[in-house]
């Protein structure tokens, strides 16, 4: 280590020890530091009780479940044009793009979706399909295993904006699992965006997108830029013409971040 380096590292230290023994820092200080909380206060609200059954929160909403029916989707204004077979819904290629019934703003998502065996896949044919929020941004639903694409079309990515920072998609006819973090964009009173949407993916428990920033909806072969619009809308599954399966989708929706409260 160079002692320039070596020396500015020795003066931070001293400078934390200093601020800790003094107990300014936030969070380990007893004291009134500003913070609307005491530590370990126990007039704090405590987090609601959360249960899970069969892997499901209480809290959430269930779009595809085993027993749900697809009544929570639609097909434009028509009842969802996709099979739907013992808790698994299917793409019915041609049909068009599918939509949740009720509109979601900040949320947290999961699915599980297969692609078929014995099905031919290149690139961004054949085993494409995708999930939309606010019906505005993608992330990309694509069978990469063992099939090459351009990176930001991979499975997890935002897509056209930003791959993926791995690519962990099984092979065809098991279960993959996506969880996703969502929270929309935000504007002022004027229309200008204030904060971008943000997402962040999980892949079979690999992170695919850290609280990334999107550069506005997606599209494809093509850059966008924000537009004002309401904070809620459907959540969209994509048609691409291949017979992707689903399972297990439910929501929950998310309050404002608190990191203050
Ligand atoms: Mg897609």
């Amino acid at each position: 280590m160079p002692c320039q380096i070596r020396a500015l590292s020795v003066v931070a230290v001293g400078i934390a020890l200093s601020t800790l023994a003094a107990g300014g820092v936030s969070g380990l200080s007893t004291e009134d530091d500003g913070f609307r909380w005491k530590v370990h206060d126990e007039d704090r609200p405590k987090p609601p009780v959360v249960a899970i059954e069969n892997g499901v929160p209480s809290d959430a909403v269930v779009l595809v479940g085993a027993e749900s029916g697809t009544d929570a989707l639609r097909s434009g204004d028509q009842p969802c044009l996709w099979s739907f077979e013992d808790g698994v819904l299917k793409v019915n290629p041609g049909t068009g793009d599918i939509h949740s019934r009720d509109s979601f703003g900040d949320c947290q998502l999961h699915l599980e979706w297969k692609f078929p065996e014995g099905r031919s896949v290149n690139g961004q044919m054949g085993g494409n399909s995708g999930v939309f929020f606010l019906d505005r941004y993608e992330v990309q639903i694509l069978h990469t295993f063992e099939n090459e694409s351009y990176s930001d079309g991979m499975a997890g990515s935002i897509y056209g904006q930003f791959p993926p920072l791995a690519n962990p998609i099984k092979p065809a006819g098991q279960w993959n699992t996506y969880d996703i973090v969502f929270r929309g964009p935000r504007f002022d009173d004027e229309g200008d965006l204030v904060r971008p949407a943000t997402l962040t993916v999980m892949i079979n428990g690999v992170l695919v997108q850290d609280h990334v920033g999107l550069l506005g909806p997606t599209r494809d072969k093509a850059r966008t830029s924000y537009e004002p619009h309401d904070p809620v809308g459907p959540l969209r599954f994509q048609d691409h013409g291949d017979p992707i399966s689903f399972r297990n989708i439910w929501l929950r929706s998310l309050s404002a971040p608190q990191m203050a409260e």
